[in-house]
């Protein structure tokens, strides 16, 4: 056995659950590309714990206290808080941190290495790759899935892939906002159908970006169609990225000797898209279950089905309520989501939101919908299936 665990993809979320077991375990991780956190394919925003849990502080290029909504209409609802609520970051390099960490802990980076195809067999599962014209092979006990949306391990394994996607595209632009305090979010149809898009502060340059439906014309089209409403499309541009986000988990993200993690199990947050808090929680849940394992012998699908337990039990729910009001909102019309807009821009409601937390935002629904009394109106049965939940 050339390993105890195999982990396809060194992104955060593979080198997370690497670092948390190759202690115990002797563990290799195969990245596809050469370089770990290239291409970075993410805004960056998170809540100030996961640069903890990533160890990962020094990769902040922006600390933000609250955001704009803009909605259809001109309805612009801001929300403020004295706290820091999130933090920009440079995603590659916290990629890196995490990597580092698997390593200094004892994992096997194989750098340039491509899983291809593999199979399970009664006491091992084996995968096969290709490291530029060379092909490889390996056997471990546990295979983990941390390959991203795409997931091959998780198509090998003929895993459902996540219920939902959408594709989005973010420029880094030369252009210094006058507020560094908040970030913009740009809601409607017609800037954004299915998602959102961003304006986000970080010094000297600004991060700009847009998510659509995957039915919808390309991201770039609402992107230019952004630039230019904002005057920003003359701004010299320091990078583009684009990339999709799985949205919605699929009903099982294990099966025998196989574990999906992250991205590959559609644990991103319906509501955001934010991948990175979840996918770090449910690479603890992996770990935990893969050394449990080790310890039993009992790699069956029946011995791996705790990890989703332990998962669903930690950001389950708000998974499940955050992809429930996504379908929600994907049945508004511009025309209701600017009355949404004129019903959430009250003192009392912009204080309910602005005691939320952008890892649980589901968790402030209920107060305010209390404050907000009108919501229930547009969807109340809608409402009600979810919060009853
Ligand atoms: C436009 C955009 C903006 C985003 N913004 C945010 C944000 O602001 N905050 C946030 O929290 N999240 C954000 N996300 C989501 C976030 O980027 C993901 O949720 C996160 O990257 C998931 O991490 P992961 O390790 O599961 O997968 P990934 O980061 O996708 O890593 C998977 C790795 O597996 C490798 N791989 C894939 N297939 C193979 C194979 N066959 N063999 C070997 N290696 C393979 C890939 O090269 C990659 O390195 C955004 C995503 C997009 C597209």
């Amino acid at each position: 056995m050339d390993c105890d665990f195999l982990v396809v993809g060194g992104g955060p979320v593979g080198t997370t659950f690497a670092s948390l077991v190759a202690k115990k375990a002797k563990t290799i991780v195969l990245e596809e590309h050469m370089r770990i956190g290239e291409p970075v394919q993410c805004t960056g925003l998170v809540a100030p714990r996961v640069v903890e849990l990533a160890g990962a502080q020094r990769t902040i290029l922006n600390k933000l206290n609250g955001a704009i909504f803009h909605f259809p209409g001109g309805q612009d609802v801001e929300v403020f808080s004295k706290e820091i609520k999130a933090v920009v970051v440079d995603r590659g390099e916290l990629d890196r941190i995490c990597a580092d960490r698997a390593t200094r802990n004892g994992a096997i980076i194989r750098l340039g290495e491509r899983f291809v195809d593999g199979i399970v067999q009664k006491d091992r599962v084996v995968l096969r790759g290709r490291q530029g014209a060379a092909s490889t092979e390996h056997d471990a006990l546990l295979a983990v899935g941390a390959d991203g949306y795409k997931s091959n391990l998780g198509q090998m394994a003929a895993l459902e892939r996540s219920k939902d996607m959408v594709r989005g595209i973010q420029l880094d632009i030369e252009h210094q906002e006058e507020r560094q305090d908040i970030v913009h979010v740009y809601l409607g149809r017609k800037v954004a159908p299915g998602f959102f898009a961003w304006k986000i502060p970080c010094g000297h340059m600004t991060r700009i970006g847009v998510c659509v439906s995957r039915e919808n014309d390309a991201p770039i089209a609402y992107l230019s169609k952004l630039l230019k409403e904002q005057a920003l499309e003359g701004c010299q541009r320091i990078t583009t990225i684009s990339g999709m986000i799985p949205l919605g988990a699929p009903t099982r993200t294990y099966s025998e000797r196989l574990l999906l993690v992250g991205d590959a199990a559609g644990q991103a947050k319906p509501l955001s898209g934010g991948g990175l808090f979840t996918g770090l929680m449910a690479a603890k849940h992996a770990a935990e279950t893969a050394l449990t394992a080790l310890e039993s012998g009992d790699f069956s699908a029946n011995g791996l089905a705790s990890y989703q337990e332990r998962w669903k039990a930690d950001i389950g729910k708000e998974l499940d309520r955050g992809y429930m009001i996504r379908k929600g909102y994907l049945r508004l019309t511009d025309k209701k989501l600017e009355a949404v807009g004129r019903m959430l821009n009250k003192d009392e409601v912009r204080e309910v939101l602005s005691t939320g937390d952008i890892d649980f935002p589901s968790q402030v629904a209920p107060q305010v919908l209390k404050a907000a009394p009108g919501l229930l109106k547009l969807a109340p049965q809608f409402l009600r299936s979810v919060f009853s939940r």
